[in-house]
């Protein structure tokens, strides 16, 4: 009796650890680096994909560092949902040269130039691309020089997630991917996703018509995560206010950058919530204009419908600022 109850428990524990791991298993794991791309990924992937995000909320990605927990969670994930553009230097530093069995899909894959909207060559800073390479270890990555890891002098803009169409895209390139790993599911993924491409386009839409009634279209903003947008909306990104995140501007571009605000007649500075604000409020008060807050996405709650929350607030940023 006892030889058999000790059979009947092993065979009972052994049963209870296959089928955990099959519930592990069966679901593809996805991991997704900023909020937006984690929002898009759990609306196509519904209840037939895991989805987690390797950023926390608060964090962006210009602080970002893989701790060894977030390397094992890429190495043990199907596929890894990237934005792509030099965005994730930190990700390129540990896995450059490393083989990993993991599918990477980045949002912009497969954009044409015409698409992509490229650096400003004479904001290209330091020497050869190697050093440059290694200067990115201290912030993260640059805005305006050629944005991180691997990047080449007038690399493209990488905040694309600011245009809701260009978001389309990047949502057809995970359905294909996701299709692809799970072809079983692959029906039930491209219909969510035409389902949430649907959503995008309404997004679009509306705003459309809210930026399209806009007094002034001149905008400044803290640093140049809206080309993409601006461009999209018909909006004149006068300038930027920290040409590099994390780096004070130099004296001499501020008075240039006031000179343009003055001449435009620039109605507010549009400051971000992850970044400190305090010189843009001075030079808001000096120049005798408002303050708006345009968030950049960049940082936020990891809820499916926190992209198309934090657009909409956007339209409202603009539309109380730009009356
Ligand atoms: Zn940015």
């Amino acid at each position: 009796m006892r030889v058999w109850g000790l059979l009947l428990m092993g065979w009972a524990l052994g049963v209870g650890v296959a089928m955990a791991q099959s519930t592990s298993t069966n679901r593809l794991q996805v991991v997704t680096s900023i909020a937006p791309l984690y929002c898009w990924a759990v609306n196509v992937a519904g209840d037939r994909a895991d989805v987690a995000s390797l950023l926390p909320p608060n964090v962006g990605p210009h602080d970002f560092q893989f701790r060894p927990r977030d390397i094992r969670r890429v190495e043990r994930a199907n596929l890894v949902f990237l934005n792509g553009l030099g965005l994730e230097s930190w990700f390129s530093r540990v896995f450059y040269n490393r083989k990993i069995p993991v599918r990477i899909v980045e949002a912009a894959a497969g954009l044409s130039t015409n698409q992509l909207i490229q650096g400003v060559p004479d904001l290209e800073i330091g020497g050869p691309k190697e050093d440059r390479d290694h200067d990115h270890d201290h912030d993260g990555y640059g805005h305006g020089d050629g944005h991180g890891f691997g990047a080449q002098a007038g690399a493209a803009n990488p905040h694309l997630w600011l245009d809701p169409l260009l978001a389309c895209h990047a949502v057809s390139n995970l359905v294909t991917a996701l299709g692809e790993l799970d072809r079983a599911n692959a029906d039930y993924f491209a219909e969510r996703g035409c389902a949430y491409v649907a959503r995008l386009r309404a997004l679009d839409e509306e705003l459309r018509r809210g930026t399209g009634a806009l007094k002034s279209r001149d905008i400044v903003t803290f640093h140049d995560a809206f080309p993409y947008f601006c461009r999209r909306y018909d909006l004149h990104l006068v300038g930027v206010i920290e040409e590099v995140p994390g780096t004070s501007p130099s004296p001499r571009y501020l008075s240039e950058l006031l000179a343009v605000i003055r001449c435009d007649k620039v109605s507010a500075l549009f400051v971000e919530p992850q970044f400190d604000v305090k010189l843009a409020r001075q030079l808001a008060k000096d120049l005798s204009i408002g303050v708006a807050t345009l968030d950049t996405l960049e940082t936020g709650r990891l809820t499916p419908e926190a992209y198309e929350e934090g657009m909409r607030a956007n339209l409202r940023a603009l539309q109380g600022a730009l009356r």
